[in-house]
């Protein structure tokens, strides 16, 4: 099985990095196309909430957490605990996407 892999567009002026393609960049304005590029699959939690009561959907409860992806950018998805704790600045891995986001898991 292959490792996920969680794609990101940078700016081609600014270097602004962002998850989601754009012919326009936030930042700067610049209407030169984003590139594409293959986001760091390691990054550590930055803050973190667990839902006791959420969507209908999700087992509950479930950990919704910002991660910082090495400094490029911030996503927030899942974490995959497996009964572990969990902290800030603790390290995870890019484990996938479903069609409710982002998911990741304790490494
Ligand atoms: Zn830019």
């Amino acid at each position: 099985m292959s490792a996920a892999v969680l794609t990101g567009y940078k700016c081609n002026y600014c270097r602004q990095t962002y998850l989601n393609s754009s012919d326009l960049c936030g930042k700067c304005g610049s209407t030169a196309s984003l590139f594409e590029f293959e986001l760091p699959d390691d990054g550590s939690i930055v803050t973190f909430t667990t839902v006791w009561r959420g969507v209908d959907y999700l087992p509950q409860p479930y950990t919704l957490a910002v991660i910082d992806l090495g400094g490029e950018i911030q996503v927030l998805g899942r974490v995959k605990r497996g009964g572990q704790g969990i902290a800030i600045n603790q390290k995870v891995r890019y484990a996938g996407k479903d069609e409710y986001g982002h998911i990741f898991e304790l490494s």
